[in-house]
């Protein structure tokens, strides 16, 4: 089997076009994915498929698609002081099957093959979302909690681990204890990943809690790793952590031997720019 996990930053919504504004990307991309006949799944499915070494339970080709940072574009439509009215992700992926796959919510419950179809990695921390809120989005609150259980409950959108608090650049010196500013490579010690990794998911779990849900992967702030996290925290202590799956953004696609704490995943405007690009990235998936 071959596939390729699509990573998008709702947040990034600076333009008009393709290259400037993800959410112009990823409708693009996911028409692009439907003209192919590439199945999507979700990456609960190629976590659990890892995990048990079913690589079988995938189709053999496949793509999957996820968001991080957690601002609410992922979830509800945004006006942009600038660019106007930006669709949400999860309308984008609505729009979409509402045109590809007529009556998917006719019951108001989804089927199946619907479930998880996007993941959205949050942050746990509400002090470090506020930080990052003030820090990057001019002090807008995009980094709100309230759409969580939301959209676990319908399930279109997932919503899973995105650590503590990203051990993000913008944080203040004294809101660093877990991580040195901007690298998550230095989550390196137990302590550290206790409180990134478990305590993280605990926090989210909460708020998942009332609609019967909880988190079960994890995806690396800015895609760092450590040799602790990769080869010791996350394979030998999974009884504490919880996660079944850890997701970084090394360009790379996924087959049989993928480690199930090292998935790669593809950021858009990194690992691709342009829509030739992207369906150059397909073509990969079905030919190798
Ligand atoms: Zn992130």
């Amino acid at each position: 089997m071959r596939g390729a996990v699509f990573t998008y930053h709702a947040q990034n919504c600076g333009g008009y076009d393709y290259a400037s504004n993800d959410h112009i990307a990823f409708a693009a991309d996911l028409h692009a994915v439907h003209e192919a006949g590439l199945p999507v799944v979700s990456l609960l499915d190629i976590a659990l498929a890892l995990a048990t070494r079913t690589p079988q339970a995938l189709p053999s080709h496949f793509v999957a698609f996820s968001c991080d940072d957690g601002t609410s574009l992922d979830w509800a439509d945004y006006d942009h002081p600038q660019f106007g009215r930006q669709r949400a992700f999860a309308n984008i992926l609505r729009d979409h099957l509402a045109r590809t796959s007529p009556g998917t919510f006719t019951d108001s419950t989804l089927t199946d093959s619907t479930q998880n179809l996007l993941t959205a990695f949050v942050i746990a921390c509400p002090v470090a979302r506020a930080a990052i809120d003030h820090g990057c989005y001019g002090g807008l609150p995009l980094s709100d909690d309230n759409w969580w259980a939301e959209a676990a409950a319908e399930g279109l959108v997932a919503i899973e681990n995105h650590s503590w608090d990203h051990v993000h650049a913008t944080l203040p010196a004294s809101l660093q204890r877990y991580g040195a500013g901007g690298d998550f490579s230095s989550v390196d010690n137990y302590a550290r990943a206790d409180r990134q990794v478990r305590c993280a998911a605990q926090c989210i779990d909460e708020r998942l809690r009332p609609v019967g849900k909880r988190t079960q992967l994890f995806a690396y702030p800015y895609g760092h790793t450590s040799p602790y996290l990769t080869r010791d925290y996350f394979p030998t202590l999974q009884h504490e952590h919880g996660m079944l799956a850890a997701f970084t953004t090394q360009q790379a696609l996924i087959d049989h031997a993928t480690p199930v704490y090292e998935i790669p995943r593809l950021v858009c405007a990194d690992a691709w720019r342009t829509p030739q690009e992207f369906q150059a990235i397909l073509r990969r998936i079905v030919h190798g």
